[in-house]
């Protein structure tokens, strides 16, 4: 599973960075997407590393029919700690340890994740979403945060990073 540190040693830290235009993208969504799923905004502020994984995954979700069963779109970018651990990343980051302080700073800092249907997928719930829709994400790149322990039916993220140069070195 990827980790704030994984996003960290590749774009940075994005509680002080200034150039999130390296990694941050304002995708518009193609018109096919919000016609066929009405609750999919017209424009989503996402990582580039998104789009691609993103745009399959809604297209899974037409082929499926399954477009109303996606009854809310409830973000993506928003830099904040894990729910629970803000008090531990504002303390790791004031004693300069970054990089623990990472660990526990949700993904959607960096942009690869989204929640959806997040009224009915609360934290720590019970999730109440179809395995069919859950399947239109994973099938394309995306882990569900319904399979944790601690459950968040809400979330989906990207499973993976692409390589970059360096790490294929
Ligand atoms: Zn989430």
């Amino acid at each position: 599973m990827i980790t704030g540190l994984d996003c960290y040693n590749k774009w940075g830290d994005p509680n002080t960075l200034w150039d999130e235009g390296k990694y941050m993208v304002v995708w518009n969504v193609p018109e096919y997407v919000w016609q066929l799923i009405p609750s999919i905004p017209r424009r989503i502020y996402c990582n580039k590393e998104m789009i691609v994984p993103l745009e399959a995954a809604f297209l899974n979700i037409i082929n499926r029919g399954l477009a109303d069963e996606l009854r809310t779109w409830d973000g993506c970018f928003q830099v904040r700690a894990i729910r629970g651990y803000e008090e531990l990343v504002k303390k790791l980051i004031t004693q300069g340890d970054i990089e623990k302080a990472m660990l526990y700073m949700s993904i959607h800092s960096w942009g690869i994740a989204i929640d959806i249907n997040a009224a009915w997928n609360g934290l720590g719930k019970k999730p109440q979403m179809s395995k069919e829709l859950v399947k239109c994400f994973t099938d394309v790149g995306f882990e569900w945060g319904g399979d944790w322990r601690r459950m968040d039916g809400m979330h989906f993220q990207l499973a993976y990073l692409e390589k970059t140069i360096k790490d294929a070195a």
